[in-house]
C-alpha cells in the first residue's frame, strides 16, 4: 500500500493504516513485521480469492486482507479440516488477533509455509500503553451472572479505565455520565474520592491456569451483500442483563455482589 503517494497523505488514508496497523505506540514495527514483509499479509485480496488460495493448502494454513466491508480492519482467512472460514477481529489488533489464532492452532501456516510465527514477538508488537490487571481466579460475581471484567455501575461494559489514587475500575461511559452529573467534578462513582488521574487497563490472566477458554473475539467475515449485513447485525444484539436503576445512581446499585473487595 503506498501511502505517501506524490508525497501527500490524505487525512482518511492516513485513519485507515493507523487502525490496521495498531498499536500506535509500535505502528512502525507493526507495519514492517506484518504488513510489509510477512508471507501471511495479502493487502488487496477478496472475500473469495482468500478462500480458493487457502482451499487447495494445508490445514491451519491462513492469511490476512483488508476487510472490504469492515475499512480499517483485517480479515483473517484459515483452512480448517472442512472448509475454509474467515474472521474479523473486533477490539483486537492484528497481533492480538494472531497470538490467539496461533496458540489454539487456528493459525499454523502463512500462506502455506512452514514456517512457525513468533508469538514472543507478537507480543511485543500488541503491546500498547496500559496497566496490566491480574483477573482474580475466583469469580465472585458467578452467582450474579457477571464477571470481575464487567462494569459494576452499568452491567453493559467491560472495565477498561482505573481512577487514581483509590484504584477503582469502572468503564469510560459510566464515568463521563458521572461526571456530567456531578458538574465535572473528578470524583470517584464509587467512593467519592478526588481523582487525580487515571489509566487505560487491560486484564490478564494467570498463565498457569486452566481457565475455560473463552471464544475468539471475532465474528464471522461475511459476503459483503446486504441480507447477511443484517444477519450479522441482528445476531450481534446485546445479551440479557440484570436490570438497571432507572435514573443513573452508581452509589446505591441494586445488584450487589456479596462483598467482594473490589477494586
Ligand atoms: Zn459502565
Ligand atoms: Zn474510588
Amino acid at each position: 500500500m503506498d501511502i505517501t503517494k506524490s508525497g501527500y497523505v490524505s487525512i482518511y488514508i492516513f485513519d485507515v493504516f493507523v487502525r490496521l496497523f495498531a498499536p500506535w505506540k509500535n505502528i512502525n514495527k507493526v507495519w514492517l513485521t506484518l504488513g510489509y514483509s510477512h508471507a501471511a499479509f495479502k493487502a488487496s485480496m477478496t472475500y473469495d480469492e482468500a478462500a480458493q488460495r487457502l482451499e487447495s493448502l494445508d490445514i491451519g494454513s491462513f492469511l490476512y486482507r483488508m476487510s472490504a466491508t469492515k475499512i480499517g480492519q483485517w480479515a483473517i482467512a484459515y483452512r480448517t479440516e472442512y472448509n475454509v472460514l474467515q474472521s474479523i477481529p473486533e477490539k483486537q489488533n492484528l497481533a492480538e488477533a494472531l497470538i490467539e489464532g496461533v496458540s489454539d492452532g487456528r493459525y499454523r501456516y502463512p500462506d502455506g509455509r512452514q514456517e512457525n510465527t513468533d508469538i514472543g514477538v507478537l507480543a511485543v508488537l500488541a503491546k500498547d500503553e496500559y496497566e496490566e490487571i491480574e483477573v482474580p481466579e475466583e469469580n465472585w460475581y458467578k452467582p450474579i451472572g457477571s464477571t470481575f471484567e464487567q462494569c459494576k455501575l452499568c452491567y453493559d461494559h467491560v472495565k477498561n479505565v482505573k481512577l487514581e489514587p483509590c484504584g477503582h475500575l469502572s468503564c469510560v461511559e459510566c464515568l463521563r455520565k458521572w461526571r456530567m452529573q456531578e458538574a465535572n467534578k473528578t470524583t470517584c462513582p464509587f467512593c467519592r474520592e478526588e481523582d487525580r488521574s487515571s489509566a487505560t487497563i487491560k486484564f490478564t490472566y494467570k498463565p498457569d491456569e486452566k481457565r475455560k477458554k473463552t471464544p475468539p473475539k471475532t465474528i464471522p467475515e461475511e459476503n459483503s451483500s446486504p441480507k447477511s449485513a443484517l444477519k450479522t447485525m441482528t445476531s450481534l444484539s446485546p445479551p440479557a442483563r440484570p436490570p438497571k436503576p432507572g435514573r443513573f445512581s452508581p452509589i446505591a446499585p441494586t445488584i450487589r455482589a456479596p462483598d467482594p473487595p473490589e477494586f
